[in-house]
């Protein structure tokens, strides 16, 4: 098909954070002209903007944690805090000319395939078409509450990390943090020394990755500015230590990169913790990485203030002066903090997602949710996902991880726009056998060595890419079209 028949496709994008705006920047330069950004809420950014919790920053290198084709020379610190972030992507957006595209206050509310194109309807009854629908609606967005008996007579603050109350004030005022996620022990970080009395309310130990985090200077930000090889030379460098140390260890419980991430977790709980007693509460019983691995330069200075207390007794309740642990104990509390998680099996839902034949997501995700290569689903055509389920997750770049999603979604995409197919539908028994080899290449991950984790899915197996980044990298790198088929 000649480029000036080709055919005019029109885009949806399902929320815009990181992966929404990126998928908007990449149709554009890819010659799409036809896109809608639906954003339920008023401001873009995701995770960034709901997360604005103290001490919140990315664990993943900043230099890293940006997308490959707008460098930032002026990231701040190594691992850069939120609203940096948030600015970033502001800035990003604008740059590219985005925002227009963007409805916001629009939470798409079902997606319906019929007759070869997506009817989309929102909450407020705005009715939509498109041909292609890219869900980037996110992985950690639902804020998952703990059951506390009593919460509704505490007379203090309480709420969830993902929903911080900054009216409530922390300076010199007893605070309380349930959970050791990445989530709270940063803002144990940030905190402890703030507080009155700190007290982290911990049900399982955590390894820490004894993670530095150096500011750049200005003359360093200076250079990365000027010259920019040298900032891709950063990022090079950056990458191949996150996949040598990190991300290619993991996947090997038995590797030689576990016991060395091993090793340099349990050097800095000796060294880290200098009384005997607070270090055995501290320690884990499980192996390190089999949780996602902590990044942290300082939380076990932060834990070690004298205002702060690491409280290991389980929580019995919640009184009106604060918490009851089962010992007994009452601590008493102005402020209570749920830093416990998301609900991390949602992805596109709630919407309601119908795909040919009416098969309705919800019920084919019934058992657990899951996608071809984590991008598509059968008997929805024409839908993609970004950081969708079963993904890579294991301490990679979310950003990466997306880019090399989208460009192979551009290249699925191409078949639409030349005519050649029809409908861009993966074949069942292709994403049944790919989905077994996937799960058991994940039974051999460090997730998967008898820990709990948001990482586990129902039936407790690990619900992440389980290989190489450069098997990441390559299977990404071109669709291998027998996977799909087209109309009958
Ligand atoms: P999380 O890793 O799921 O941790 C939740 C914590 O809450 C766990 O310590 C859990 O204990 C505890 N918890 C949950 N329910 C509880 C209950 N009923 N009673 C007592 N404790 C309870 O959540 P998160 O810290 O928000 O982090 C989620 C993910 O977000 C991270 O793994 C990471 O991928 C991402 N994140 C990234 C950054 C970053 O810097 N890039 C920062 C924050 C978060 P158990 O361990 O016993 O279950």
């Amino acid at each position: 098909m000649s480029r000036t028949t080709r055919r005019r496709l029109r885009f949806v994008i399902l929320g815009a954070g990181m992966s929404g705006i990126l998928a908007a920047i990449r149709l554009r330069q890819a010659g799409h002209d036809d896109i809608t950004l639906y954003e339920k809420t008023d401001r873009l950014g995701g995770t960034w903007r709901e997360n604005t919790y103290p001490g919140i920053a990315c664990d993943v290198p900043a230099h890293l944690y940006t997308y490959s084709f707008e460098p930032n020379a002026g990231w701040s610190r190594m691992l850069a805090p939120g609203s940096e972030i948030l600015q970033y992507f502001e800035r990003t957006a604008d740059r590219y000319g985005i925002r227009p595209l963007i409805r916001f206050g629009e939470e798409v509310t079902a997606c319906v395939f019929d007759e070869g194109r997506w009817q989309l309807q929102t909450a407020r009854g705005t009715r939509d078409e498109a041909d292609v629908v890219i869900a980037a609606t996110g992985v950690l967005h639902h804020p998952r509450m703990p059951e506390l008996p009593g919460i509704e007579r505490f007379g203090g603050a309480y709420f969830h990390s993902a929903r911080w109350d900054h009216g409530v004030p922390l300076d010199g005022r007893r605070v309380g943090v349930i959970g050791t996620g990445s989530t709270a022990i940063q803002i144990t970080s940030a905190l402890s020394r703030r507080a009155s009395k700190y007290s982290l309310f911990q049900r399982t130990a955590q390894w820490i990755f004894p993670m530095e985090n150096p500011a750049y200077s200005t003359e360093e930000k200076q250079v990365f500015a000027r010259e920019p090889e040298r900032l891709g030379a950063l990022r090079e460098e950056l990458n191949r230590m996150m996949i040598d140390v990190i991300a290619d260890a993991v996947i090997d419980a038995e590797s030689a990169g576990v016991k060395n991430l091993a090793d340099a977790c349990l050097q800095n709980l000796e060294q880290g913790v200098r009384d005997p007693l607070l270090r055995e509460k501290l320690r884990p019983t499980y192996r390190a990485g089999c949780k996602r691995l902590i990044l942290s330069p300082d939380f076990y200075e932060a834990i070690q203030q004298p205002m702060a207390e690491l409280v290991t007794e389980s929580i019995e309740g919640v009184e009106p002066a604060g918490v009851r642990t089962r010992d007994g104990c009452l601590h008493q509390l102005d402020v209570l903090i749920a830093a416990t998680g998301f609900v991390a099996d949602r992805f596109v839902r709630p919407t309601v997602v119908r795909g040919r034949n009416g098969v309705d997501l919800d019920e084919v995700w019934a058992a657990k949710p899951a996608a071809y290569l984590s991008v598509a689903i059968p008997d929805f055509p024409n839908l993609f996902l970004l950081n969708g389920p079963n993904g890579p997750v294991g301490n990679f770049s979310l950003i990466q991880v997306a880019e090399f999603q989208l460009d192979y979604i551009l290249q699925l995409v191409e078949h639409l726009r030349d005519g050649s197919l029809r409908e861009i539908r993966v074949r069942p028994e292709v994403a049944t056998a790919y989905e077994e080899r996937r799960v058991e290449a994940a039974r051999k991950t460090i997730w998967s060595t008898g820990c709990n984790s948001w990482y586990l899915d129902a039936q407790g197996v690990p619900a992440s890419w389980p290989w190489t980044f450069s098997k990441f990298a390559q299977t990404m790198a071109r669709p291998e079209m027998t996977a799909f088929e087209d109309v009958a």
